[in-house]
């Protein structure tokens, strides 16, 4: 068995270590005699599984008391909805931050449900950049401030975090999650679709302070109130069992790592091997400002785009995969959360150099 270096963007590759250790529970969980997948959610197994995830990723991200934690389904797509949904609490608009391609999904899901003030964009320099804080036109009377940390598509990150004052802060990390430590107690909410760096598609996570919670006018539908799912320890209805468990072992996976502060030293070593490369390649290049760059998804263009399937053949001839990038900007994108490792991204950039060398 070879396992590819794998740089997908999303669902994107897991750590080795938890999926022996899933491969090694598959038959018989701690002795139950069950797969995960095939026990009650409410059973005491099950039960004690999403308690040590809960607990587990309470732990790593500093989770304050008075917030609580979801596990939901839907996707951050979702959210985009069920943000406005409960949080617009009676009032008539919300702030947003445009600054690519996801934060335009969540602004035009918004404008559903209420006046959505663009109070900054990087649109004039075509989303290379994170808009300063000074130049965000913030209104006092908007329900909330939602802001997308990193944009899987551009490569843009925020390495700072915005300071709306008593406007709740609202944040798509689904992305940057868990790459690095935050300070929770800065956010209203925080929501991540578990596929990039945290687990398995079909399992979301929303991280939301509690008196945020149960406010929607109107009341939203049932299922999409985040009161029906925090009343419920996120069991009103079967959660995604098999993600939330597999999520559970990259908690504890990154505990053993060191926790977010090792994963933060770690991210900022593989990307800078990247983007010290770019800087100096003649052939290769990233249109992201410096300080704006992600860590996590890394975007950059050949010189001659004639050359791109030819550079993609040669990267899967030495085990990487899934290089391409996204259909709306071309060119390729190395994503290298959290299960990359820096032998994966040195195997790149010693292909990426001799590829130069040979075309350039
Ligand atoms: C992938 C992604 C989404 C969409 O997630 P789904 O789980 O597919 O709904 C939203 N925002 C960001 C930043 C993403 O990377």
């Amino acid at each position: 068995m070879t396992r590819a270096i794998n740089f997908s963007a999303g669902p994107a590759a897991l750590p080795e270590d938890v999926l022996k250790e899933a491969a090694a529970q598959m038959l018989d969980w701690h002795g139950s005699g069950q797969s995960v997948m095939e026990m009650s959610h409410r059973g005491k197994e099950f039960m004690s599984i999403a308690a040590a995830a809960e607990a587990d990723l309470r732990e790593l991200l500093a989770i304050p008391a008075n917030y609580k934690v979801l596990f939901l389904q839907g996707g951050a797509t979702l959210q985009f909805e069920m943000i406005p949904m409960n949080l617009l609490a009676g009032k008539t608009s919300a702030d947003y931050v445009h600054t690519g391609e996801w934060a335009k999904k969540a602004i035009k899901s918004a404008k559903t449900f209420c006046q959505v003030n663009t109070v900054a964009s990087a649109e004039d320099q075509k989303f290379t950049y994170a808009p300063a804080q000074a130049d965000w036109k913030l209104n006092s009377d908007a329900a909330y401030v939602h802001y997308t940390a990193n944009e899987t598509i551009g490569g843009v990150e925020f390495h700072w975090t915005p300071n709306t004052g008593n406007v709740p802060l609202v944040c798509d990390m689904s992305s940057n999650i868990l790459s690095k430590p935050i300070d929770v107690a800065k956010y209203g909410l925080i929501y991540a679709g578990a596929q990039k760096n945290i687990g398995p598609a079909g399992l979301t996570i929303v991280i939301v302070r509690e008196d945020l919670i149960g406010k929607g006018v109107p009341t939203p539908p049932t299922m999409l109130d985040y009161k029906t799912h925090a009343d419920n320890e996120s069991m009103y209805n079967t959660p995604p069992t098999y993600g939330i468990y597999i999520a559970g072992l990259v908690f504890q996976w990154l505990k053993k790592q060191g926790g977010l502060a090792a994963m933060e030293k770690k991210n900022i070593e593989k990307s800078a091997l990247l983007y010290d490369y770019l800087d100096q390649s003649q052939f290769f290049k990233n249109p992201v400002r410096k300080q704006d760059r992600s860590r996590m998804n890394v975007p950059f263009t050949l010189k001659k785009p004639e050359l791109d399937e030819e550079f993609l053949k040669g990267a899967k001839a030495r085990g990487m995969v899934q290089l391409k990038g996204h259909r709306s900007v071309g060119g390729m994108r190395a994503s290298i959360y959290n299960a990359m490792s820096i032998e994966g991204v040195k195997t790149l950039v010693e292909y990426m150099k001799e590829f130069e060398k040979n075309h350039g």
